[in-house]
């Protein structure tokens, strides 16, 4: 099975240059509001600003920097989305797109010191941002785990979310960790909260970063030792859940009367290959 798109992000980060001065060939790339700037099929390489800029990392030989919010754009950029970009840019592109997009989230809602208030300013190649008192903010990364639910059968749990039932996306179920929560139990929380379904056997698939605005996807199996066990749909965000057979799903999908996830995410890597029944 194909990987995700955005699980083979990944792009040399750089950390024997982090702290010295931009070498020379060193450019920027921009990211906001979700998107990122790109010209003609790659990404748009832009000049430095010197002052607000991020070092990201090093792509061919080059240094590459996430510039600031209202870096004007030369003519012939334009902004993409994520999925937009993912039809253009190879696997190190996207990463470093990504890596710029959660950068520029992180920075555009962190204005202000959340001990004091005082104004922040970015320091150490733009990832710590401090205020006059000295108090140091990092990124953060929320945790969210995706799972893959069969039950004895071997049937796969689907469900419509809210927020997809006007375009009938059918996705497996996924959900934010709690402070203090391992991720294992998340999993076994989100199942019954959502749907009131008890699980066991769980295994890691895999991460994907998303960072909108800051989130990272865990992908895990999980199994019912039931075969069709009764869903009871408990959560306000669901509008329905559902047992699939690989044919109930294949007809469903033919029939109009469903869609998946879109390609390259994770949620759709996971279904896939439960469909080509693999592991
Ligand atoms: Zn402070």
């Amino acid at each position: 099975m194909r990987p995700a798109l955005l699980m083979q992000a990944e792009h040399d980060r750089g950390a024997h240059a982090r702290g010295l001065a931009p070498a020379a060939g060193a450019y920027g790339v921009y990211a906001a509001n979700g998107e990122v700037a790109l010209r003609g099929n790659g990404l748009a390489r832009l000049p430095l600003q010197g002052v607000g800029d991020a070092f990201l990392g090093v792509l061919e030989e080059s240094e590459v920097y996430a510039l600031p919010q209202g870096t004007p754009l030369p003519a012939g950029s334009r902004l993409l989305s994520v999925r937009e970009c993912a039809a253009y840019l190879p696997p190190q592109e996207m990463s470093l797109a990504l890596a710029a997009i959660g950068l520029a989230n992180w920075r555009a809602s962190h204005r202000f010191c959340p001990r004091c208030g005082g104004a922040l300013a970015p320091q150490r190649d733009g990832w710590v941002l401090v205020c006059a008192d000295g108090h140091e903010n990092f990124p953060r990364t929320d945790a969210a785990v995706i799972m893959a639910v069969t039950d004895a059968a071997d049937n796969l749990l689907l469900a419509n979310n809210l927020r997809h039932r006007e375009n009938r996306m059918w996705s497996i179920l996924a959900g934010f960790l709690e402070p203090g929560e391992t991720l294992e139990a998340a999993v076994r929380r989100e199942c019954q909260e959502e749907v009131a379904v008890a699980v066991t056997n769980l295994s890691y698939v895999g991460s994907q970063p998303w960072p909108f605005p800051a989130s990272l996807m865990v992908g895990f199996r999980a199994r019912s030792t039931q075969v069709r066990p009764k869903l009871s749909v408990q959560s306000d965000e669901l509008v329905a859940a559902c047992w699939f057979d690989r044919a109930q799903l294949s007809e469903a999908l033919l029939a109009g009367e469903l869609q998946l996830p879109s390609e390259g995410s994770i949620a759709r890597m996971m279904i896939d290959t439960w469909r080509a029944g693999e592991e």
